[in-house]
């Protein structure tokens, strides 16, 4: 069993530390995301208002967003601009609509981009009850390379009488036929369920945690997984979360069968609807997805993704020792293992380079190993105190993270951890 150490004093007080100079800086306005979707839930088709807007005080000059190809662009609007356009690109391995908007330099006013679209809903995105808008159906615009930039945003969803809308959080304004939600998150990760029926239950004890369902009322095995997802929040809360524990959660079973997914919103999106976390791998998927909440700092593009993926799973191997199964927690470990042979180092890793299954065995299953032996060397208190602060300060890079280790742990450590990470 991991128990975290009783008073983590030092480390509070250098997470305060950092978080009182991270604070000194001026606060800079950041653009936000203004989203009014309208569905129609039995024609499997959506129209979207989405407005990208710059503050004042940022002078990008070039703003580009980038749109699935598959959606019909109607209108595009950007008062202030000197030239606007729409060119097909390659980005990543695909073709995308890419809405091109240049200014005059040194614009020292608020700029608004303003695009309206239709499109169909893709087939692994619906079911007979219920229409999911998640980061999977690519259904918002972003800008190259900054799917998970995070924004403040605005997203109103309009449906048809009879059909109700739940988001990753209560509607900040609800009338009939149209959802308010309001927060801040990553720019693609804006989600939304739409259907005529929600089934809901709420876990019994600690932050609550809301199980949102569509097809089907609840069952037995839905009220397990609860339960283990509040036990699994609870664990965190204590070890990883402890400096930024989980106070709400929201766990969305649109029932599509098209993966599981965290996302930064306190929430996570399961859709596989006979989920059962007496299985030990969808055990370690949930608590996969519910650790997201801390580990999404990263970039799914580059060598950072390893603190989004590597921690996450890493996260659930600790909670699936933790409830006791020290054998599976081997076990797992020794089944990632066997994949990370003479793959390249994590440091400087390409993966455009590679095959898909490259990166999943650099960035997931040898970071895993990686931080497994960087906790065999610390020890379980002094790993689980570089965990938290790191989930704490948002760590984003990999030099950040290794002199957050070396800061906790040492110099000879930090060295270490180098050394392992450019192996
Ligand atoms: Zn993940």
């Amino acid at each position: 069993m991991l128990t975290p150490p009783p008073h983590p004093v030092k480390y509070l007080l250098l997470f305060l530390l950092l978080t009182a100079l991270s604070a000194s800086s001026p606060a800079l306005a950041t653009p936000s995301v203004r989203v009014t979707l309208q569905v129609a839930p039995e024609a499997h088709t959506f129209t979207c208002r989405y407005r990208f807007t710059l503050p004042a005080s940022d002078t990008t000059s070039v703003v580009l967003l980038n749109l699935n190809r598959r959606y019909k662009l109607q209108q595009v609007q950007a008062p202030r601009a000197v030239q606007q356009r729409v060119a097909s690109v390659l980005y990543v391995r695909d073709s995308v609509q890419q809405i091109q908007v240049r200014y005059a330099p040194n614009q020292r006013r608020s700029r608004y981009i303003e695009l309206v679209y239709t499109g169909e809903i893709g087939q692994s995105n619906y079911t007979d009850q219920a229409v999911l808008f998640s980061s999977r159906s690519e259904w918002i615009p972003f800008r190259p390379y900054q799917e998970y930039e995070i924004l403040p945003y605005q997203l109103t969803v309009q449906v048809p009488p009879g059909y109700q809308v739940r988001g990753t959080r209560p509607p900040s304004r609800q009338q009939p036929c149209r959802y308010t939600f309001k927060g801040t998150t990553s720019v693609i990760d804006l989600t939304v369920l739409v259907a005529q029926q929600f089934y809901q239950a709420v876990s019994a004890a600690g932050p609550p945690i809301t199980f949102v369902k569509t097809g089907a009322p609840l069952t037995h095995t839905d009220s397990v997984n609860l339960r283990q997802a509040e036990v699994i929040t609870a664990f965190y809360n204590r070890t990883i979360g402890r400096l930024a524990p989980i106070n709400k959660f929201t766990v969305l079973l649109p029932g599509n069968n098209s993966g599981a997914y965290g996302l930064l919103d306190d929430a996570t999106v399961i859709t596989y609807s006979d989920f059962d976390v007496a299985q030990t791998d969808e055990l370690l998927i949930l608590a996969h997805e519910i650790s997201h909440r801390w580990w999404a700092y990263g970039s799914f593009h580059d060598e950072t993704d390893w603190l989004n993926e590597a921690f996450a799973t890493y996260s659930s191997l600790l909670y699936l020792e933790a409830s006791g199964d020290e054998a599976g927690y081997q076990k797992e470990l020794a089944r990632l293992a066997q994949t990370t042979t003479d793959k390249p180092p994590i440091w400087g890793f390409d993966r455009y380079k590679y095959e898909f299954t490259m990166h999943r065995r650099v960035m997931y299953n040898k970071g895993t190993g990686i931080l497994h032996a960087l906790r065999t060397r610390v020890g379980t208190e002094q790993f689980l105190n570089i965990l938290a602060t790191t989930a704490a300060q948002k760590t984003s890079t990999n030099p950040g993270f290794v002199q957050l280790v070396e800061q906790v742990a040492g110099p000879e450590t930090g060295s270490w951890l180098l050394a392992e990470l450019k192996r």
